[in-house]
């Protein structure tokens, strides 16, 4: 039997360009394209709207890969782990984090990871294989079901912060996005998501070149090569001067301020000079710093700092009148956290 292809592979030309093609109208592509997005259509058979003979020929082309959530795990703070299986039967996690009126979604964009970041247990994993765009997009919509279900409102953020480097996925990437804030798809606002990146220069000057709409993060964890190299492999051949360059032609192109995601390690960046570093660092690109904790992933390799560490980053910061969060982290009791995602459930 020939192998069949995904129909959401397909942009909305391609497909009104099958339905020409096999002697149909073009517009018969528009309502199979609201079925599979906009509508979230598991099955031909479900296309109400489409003829009996339609819905067959299109069985013969083509399947509807879907995710399946295989396990889903509720923390005690209502965070919600989902083990997604793919049509593969490969596994990414995703992460639905509510809080009063918001809840987001947190979503993989990569089978596993490449970058070795030394403190992330992702980077356990071996990366397998990219996403496609439907199997990003439908992370989101598992969550917002989720969100509208246990919180009894519709998803409010997203976040690429779960599995893999969204950058070393571009296309995916972009395509999922443009889906779910198209009015085809989810119709939600760009400003609501936000990419988060280990801060590869050359693809955030083309998200820049693409005049993207949503926010952009990027793990920092510290702003002294020396220090940085050592826990992020990355910075090796993309140091924090040429990660600069690229932010400012970020925000020259977007006006969009840049989020830096910084833990803070005992003995590793918590001294005065780290701290001065940053101040610098963030002095030179319109930007704020969200201090996230950590979750360990090991047996003691890493060990977030002492709370006074924290506290005199955050003093620094706000007396150079850079904004700060810390960030308190979510969903720990089952590796729901950043960098805990390792499929442990699976
Ligand atoms: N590859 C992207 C997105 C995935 S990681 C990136 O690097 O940004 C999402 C965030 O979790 C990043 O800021 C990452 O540095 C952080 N992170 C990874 N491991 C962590 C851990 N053990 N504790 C806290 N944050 C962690």
């Amino acid at each position: 039997m020939k192998d069949k292809k995904d129909i959401r592979a397909l942009s909305k030309d391609q497909l009104r360009d099958f339905f020409i093609a096999n002697g149909d109208k073009a517009f018969r592509g528009n309502q199979v394209y609201e079925w599979l997005w906009n509508k979230g259509a598991h099955s031909f058979e479900s296309m109400t709207n489409v003829s009996k003979d339609t819905r067959k020929m299109l069985e013969e082309h083509f399947v509807i890969n879907h995710i399946e959530v295989d396990k889903m795990q509720q923390s005690s703070d209502g965070t919600v782990k989902n083990a997604i299986k793919l049509h593969d039967s490969l596994i990414v996690e995703s992460v639905m984090i509510p809080s009063q009126k918001r809840s987001t979604a947190c979503v993989s964009s990569q089978v596993g990871c490449s970058l070795n970041c030394t403190f992330c247990a992702t980077a356990r994993l071996k990366r397998m294989r990219n996403l496609n765009p439907d199997e990003i997009y439908d992370q989101v919509v598992s969550i917002d079901q989720q969100s509208r279900l246990f919180e009894g409102h519709p998803l409010t953020n997203i976040v690429f912060m779960g599995m893999g480097e969204p950058l070393l996925n571009y296309d995916n990437v972009m395509k999922a996005i443009d889906m779910i804030i198209s009015d085809e798809g989810l119709g939600m606002s760009p400003r609501r998501i936000t990419l988060s990146t280990v801060g590869l220069p050359k693809m955030i000057k083309q998200l820049a070149d693409d005049e993207v709409k949503f926010n952009l993060a990027v793990s920092l964890h510290s702003a002294i090569d020396e220090v940085r190299s050592k826990m992020m492999p990355v910075n090796k051949s993309h140091n924090l001067t040429e990660l600069l360059e690229s932010l400012k032609y970020w925000y020259s192109k977007t006006s969009k301020r840049i989020t830096f995601e910084y833990v803070v390690w005992k003995g590793i960046n918590d001294k005065k000079k780290d701290i001065d570093a940053l101040v610098e660092y963030c002095k030179r690109v319109p930007s704020k710093v969200n201090l996230i904790e950590y979750n360990a992933i090991d047996n003691g390799d890493f060990q977030q700092a002492d709370p006074k560490a924290i506290e005199y980053y955050v003093r620094e910061l706000e007396r150079n009148d850079i904004t700060v969060n810390v960030r308190r982290s979510r969903g720990k009791d089952i590796d729901a956290a950043c960098g805990q995602l390792a499929n442990k459930s699976s």
